[in-house]
């Protein structure tokens, strides 16, 4: 039966309705459950193929998966065919549009466990990941007024038909003051080809027993009531807000919560094949702790190896080489550090045993001649009420890897060092990478078919074949590339029409920066040079200055009051420059609502320049960047995280780089010889940008110069009690940015000479594969292919 008889059959069953009488979500219901039909058998051999050799599994507490219909039509081969015949129905395949996105992360480190999942299953490397359902995503957002408003995502109240219940694999998780139910909901993640299928398995916290006798003895109903929600609570929300200590014991617990699930997990199904010998346990299991919200694995693969007769020494051992961990940032503040206290109050046992890994580790460290004082300030895993979730990471795992060359190397010579001097050997550089399925052939099928024309479709499978594009950018090739972008560009444009109701020209330049929105990835950098040039313009200065649409699009934590204030600020430029009769055919700046990947799909497509501008040494490699640049755009960066790389593949020329290197920003700091109040005054340009947040020009609801807007103004030349002044250096790069920002704006005018850096910038863009990451993953890391 085909799958849309199928589909029919399910609609008249299950709704009495013809398919085009379905609401949008019962027809997703009915065609996702109809898929899930046809990989079934292929799912269900994957999943017993190879239990013998080591499989690889990726723990995270984010999976960021976007939509999965489009992708998993995609991936099955029949995206094309389903949308014609949906089509003889009457029914538009962009009903699905209404679908939310299955939002489980925050940003770019979720994201890459999404290409890592899609990697691994079409590249055939042995991998399953392992998280949280979350019962609420990440928020979604509107703007009222320039303000975030942020809106719960409760994106499970229209059943998911992609995941599977996986009731008798069900196992309990105990906290000091309760026990629950972790229930698995089991994801596929289908390779392109649909050949191969692998797992992601999202646990869900639920009461022991729902039914529980207490339920039915009036007096202890409110108990049972009371119960059932703690427990659920615990996987409710991505992030719950840590500022109070009940806050804080609720990110301890989902942490603990998965990791222990997962663990139990992976122990049955090892015991099932080899009993109680756990001597095989680290050949049979590689386990990536994705950043360090999983490291509590550590611990408590220790406890339950110890439930199965394990001594201390050799469960330490077995975790050693199980466990490898991945850093994602340099920025203290995000390195997790627990307190003790915390850990014990709920989970007195995992504390213990951390305690003994630290004083394993102070003779292991004391025999091989380190320093108490080196030991006691940079490597002690316990330093004093705060347990070091990186440092136990570091010194019970296999590697330590980063995730671009240049983040690698500052882990190397900076933040982890001394653990560096002391175990060379396990420290790894693994570039991040984007999967091209979902990010090229999916989101622009018009570029994917003129480049198919050229080299091929081995693309799809090995992105290295991207250079092939290289050998003949005539000029004929380049206006092709040119027509696409513009195309690429309108249906943004329409979609922002539509969906928002504000109008951008697609003649104008695409200059866009999506991703979240925090002081490091410096938004308000680009805001402060955007009022620039519109000073200029009003001078009467850039003569030739081709008109340019800014779009921003950016989540602020929601406890975030700094990011915030950023992203009202960005709307107060918009509303000034966009009814300035002076510059509005000149300048647009546009903050879409609610960025995610679905939007991402959308927006990279139809970028002219990428805009990735943290402060150099900042970025641990961003993802962003690499979609941008397959898409072809030129990278408008600092020389950061994976941008060193893309400046390399493509050709520095074919980029804009701009800004202070990270040794510069080093030697500033290290001599405290940076001196925000100077540029400030020597420069009236800038003195002129930054005024705007204190003179009224712009209104951020509160009293002029006394509210969100003066504190930004107030960070950045006096500083605080916690950071220097411009700790981001927002002043030191700001005219070498407009500088470089000009530049780019007169080279785009010689379309053919921009067209050819756009695809050189494609046909360079191959390394930035996920595929190539995952495959140096499974190779270098955890030796399973
Ligand atoms: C790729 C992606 C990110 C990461 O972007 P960076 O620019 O690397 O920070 C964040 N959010 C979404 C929705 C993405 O698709």
């Amino acid at each position: 039966m085909s799958i849309i008889e199928n589909l029919e059959l399910t609609a008249k069953n299950d709704y009495c309705k013809t398919l085009k009488e379905l609401t949008p979500a019962e027809l997703h219901l009915c065609l996702g459950k109809a898929m899930m039909g046809e990989i079934a058998d292929t799912w269900e051999k994957c999943q017993k193929k190879e239990a013998s050799k080591r499989r690889a599994y990726y723990f995270s507490a984010e999976f960021l998966m976007g939509r999965m219909m489009y992708n998993n039509l995609y991936c099955m081969g029949i995206l094309d065919t389903t949308k014609k015949l949906l089509k003889s129905k009457g029914i538009d395949i962009n009903v699905f549009e209404d679908i939310d996105d299955a939002a489980l992360g925050n940003g770019g480190l979720g994201r890459l466990a999404a290409c890592f999942l899609d990697s691994a299953a079409t590249q055939e490397v042995p991998l399953d990941g392992y998280g949280i359902r979350y019962k609420y995503g990440l928020f979604k957002q509107l703007i009222e007024d320039g303000y975030q408003v942020e809106i719960a995502d409760n994106w499970q109240r229209f059943e998911d038909p992609w995941c599977i219940r996986r009731e008798e694999d069900a196992v309990e998780v105990k906290f000091q003051d309760q026990t629950v139910k972790a229930v698995p909901y089991d994801m596929a993640v289908i390779g392109y080809g649909a050949k191969s299928i692998n797992t992601l398995r999202l646990w869900q916290a639920e009461a022991v027993d729902e039914f529980d006798f207490l339920a039915f003895n009036a007096s202890h109903y409110d108990e049972a009531v009371k119960a059932k929600n703690d427990a659920e609570n615990i996987s409710s929300v991505l992030y719950p807000n840590d500022g109070t200590h009940e806050g804080k014991l609720l990110r301890l617990k989902q942490q603990y919560f998965f990791c222990s699930a997962s663990l139990q997990d992976i122990i049955k199904r090892y015991k099932a094949k080899y009993g109680n010998d756990f001597s095989k346990f680290s050949s049979h299991a590689a386990i990536q702790l994705n950043d360090t919200h999983p490291v509590i694995s550590i611990p408590e693969l220790i406890r339950l190896l110890g439930l199965e007769g394990i001594g201390f020494e050799e469960a330490l051992d077995i975790a050693q080489k199980t466990f490898a961990y991945t850093n994602h940032t340099v920025l203290g503040e995000a390195l997790e550090k627990w307190d003790k206290n915390l850990i014990r109050e709920i989970l007195p046992e995992i504390l213990t045993i951390i305690e003994r890994i630290a004083i394993h580790e102070y003779n292991d460290m004391h025999a091989k001649g380190v320093s108490d004082e080196q030991f006691a300030k940079k490597m002690a895993i316990i330093d004093g009420d705060l347990v070091h979730m990186a440092r136990l990471a570091c010194y019970v795992g296999s590697y330590v890897n980063g995730v671009a060359w240049i983040h690698t190397e500052i882990l190397k010579d900076d933040v982890l060092k001394e653990w560096y001097e002391l175990y060379p050997e396990r420290f790894q550089n693994k570039t991040n990478g984007i999967t091209q399925r979902r990010w090229l052939g999916l989101c622009n099928p018009e570029l994917s078919d003129f480049i198919t024309e050229r080299v091929g479709d081995g693309w799809l499978k090995d992105l290295s074949v991207l250079k092939g594009l290289e050998k003949n950018i005539d000029a004929k090739t380049v206006r092709a590339f040119n027509t696409i972008k513009k195309k690429k560009k309108t249906q943004l444009a329409n979609y922002i029409k539509d969906t928002e109701g504000v109008e951008i020209d697609p003649s104008f330049i695409f200059d866009i920066q999506v991703k979240r929105l925090h002081e490091y990835k410096r938004q308000l950098l680009n805001a402060f040079s955007i009022v620039m040039i519109y000073n200029k313009l009003k001078k009467g200065e850039l003569k030739d200055w081709q008109p340019t649409a800014f779009i921003f699009g950016a989540k602020a934590a929601p406890g975030y009051a700094r990011a915030k204030a950023i992203i009202k600020y960005i709307n107060e430029v918009a509303k000034l420059v966009n009814n300035d009769p002076d510059t509005k055919d000149k300048l647009k700046v546009h903050f879409v609502q609610n960025y995610n990947v679905s939007y991402a799909e959308k927006i990279v497509v139809a970028a002219d320049f990428s805009e990735q501008i943290s402060t150099a040494g900042t970025e641990a490699s961003g993802t962003g960047n690499m979609k941008f640049m397959l898409n072809g755009a030129v990278t408008l960066g600092t020389y950061d995280g994976a941008n060193v790389e893309i400046a390399q593949q493509a050709g520095i020329e074919n980029e804009y780089i701009f800004g202070a290197r990270v040794e510069e920003i080093d030697e500033l700091k290290a001599n405290k010889s940076y001196n925000p109040r100077e540029v400030y005054d020597n420069n009236p340009e800038i003195k002129a940008v930054l005024d705007t947040l204190v003179d009224g020009t712009f209104s951020d609801g509160g009293a002029v110069g006394e509210g969100s807007f003066a504190e930004l103004y107030t960070a950045i030349l006096n500083g605080t009690a916690w950071h220097d002044p411009d700790h981001y250096f927002l002043l030191l790069d700001l005219q070498d940015y407009v500088d470089t920002k000009i530049k780019g704006n007169k080279d785009y005018q010689d379309r053919t000479a921009f067209g050819k850096k756009c695809l050189i910038n494609i046909a360079n863009a191959g390394m930035f594969s996920s595929d190539r990451t995952i495959l140096e993953y499974a190779k270098d890391l955890w030796h399973v292919k």
